[in-house]
């Protein structure tokens, strides 16, 4: 029996035309895939809906706790075995992720993308989903949490992330791989995810910025942030999990004013860690209260602080958050 997939749309290069004279890739009056949808009913019972037509640097987290509504509202009145959420690459792996933490339906969840729009030669788009409709009528896919899926490869939204402009197989994870390859005949896993984590989410208001480390950093822009009054602060730090001494006293200043701040690597490997004693070192940071993430990049771990200040403002219960 064919399995019932909901296909949400929301814009991205999946959903684009090229001008041949300019070169210029932007949204049409209609989407391309909409057309192509008869590809996959094949494989699948698919039913479709046109979220948004957007740019993946338009969405926000607005748009990403919309998509999860639907996905929630949708199943409530239609019971589906999978559902594939075509997104733009560039934010992605943070919707992915966003849809990691927050929905906990019993279906497979698949973000899938494209590097080339519609009518470019090699256009990876129809390819990308019809795996995607495939990996989500695939019963396996189930309890993995929310899945990746372009260019062959299956992975996971906690670790996957784009390491290329525009080559097709962007999507990477780093340190761990693919959990999943997708063949001619069928679905493959080799690794299976062995931890997940939800949290009920209502509303995602809470504001959180992103700012990367650099030699010489100073505590400017961290005491223009705290005069922001953001809710939460993430920091790509150096190496293992460190600052330069001149940015101490601006994440002090974060701290005593009860702005949580999160410390991830800028590497794009590893885990930062609290090692280093000297100034600006991890230890010392954990000490004044920082946060240590748990391998996840920058990008992802300023969503997890959303939804985890959705849920609790106290640093222990945030830092318990972030261990997982
Ligand atoms: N800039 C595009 C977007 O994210 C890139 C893509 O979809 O591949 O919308």
């Amino acid at each position: 029996m064919k399995k019932n997939v909901l296909v949400i749309h929301t814009g991205g290069t999946i959903s684009m035309m090229e001008d041949k004279d300019t070169g210029s890739v932007t949204p049409g009056k209609e989407n391309p895939l909409s057309v192509q949808t008869s590809m996959v009913s094949s494989l699948a019972d698919v039913q479709v809906i046109e979220a948004f037509h957007l740019p993946s640097p338009h969405i926000t987290t607005e748009h990403m706790h919309r998509i999860k509504r639907l996905i929630e509202e949708e199943y409530d009145n239609r019971p589906f075995d999978g559902v594939v959420i075509t997104h733009g690459t560039d934010t992605l792996e943070e919707t992915a992720y966003f849809l990691d933490l927050t929905i906990t339906l019993p279906v497979s969840i698949v973000v899938t993308g494209a590097m080339r729009s519609s009518n470019e030669i090699g256009a990876d788009g129809l390819y990308n989903l019809i795996s995607s409709v495939r990996v989500a009528a695939e019963s396996q896919s189930k309890n993995k949490g929310v899945l990746v899926v372009l260019n062959d490869e299956i992975h996971s939204a906690k670790n996957v992330t784009k390491t290329h402009t525009s080559n097709v197989s962007t999507f990477q994870s780093p340190q761990y791989g693919p959990i999943g390859i997708v063949t001619k005949r069928g679905i493959l896993y080799h690794h299976q995810p062995t931890s997940s984590e939800s949290y009920k989410v209502c509303d995602v208001t809470k504001r959180v910025t992103l700012i990367k480390a650099y030699a010489g950093m100073d505590s400017s822009l961290l005491y223009a942030i705290k005069e922001l009054k953001y809710d939460g602060i993430v920091i790509e730090a150096l190496g293992q999990g460190n600052l330069p001494p001149e940015a101490v006293p601006g994440v002090s200043g974060l701290l005593d004013h009860n702005i949580p701040v999160v410390l991830v690597s800028r590497c794009f490997n590893g885990i930062a860690q609290d090692v280093y004693g000297y100034t600006g070192g991890g230890k010392q940071l954990k000490e004044k209260g920082v946060i240590f993430s748990n391998g996840l990049n920058g990008q992802k771990a300023r969503i997890k602080l959303m939804v985890a200040l959705s849920q609790t403002t106290n640093f222990q219960e945030l830092e318990n958050i972030f261990k997982k």
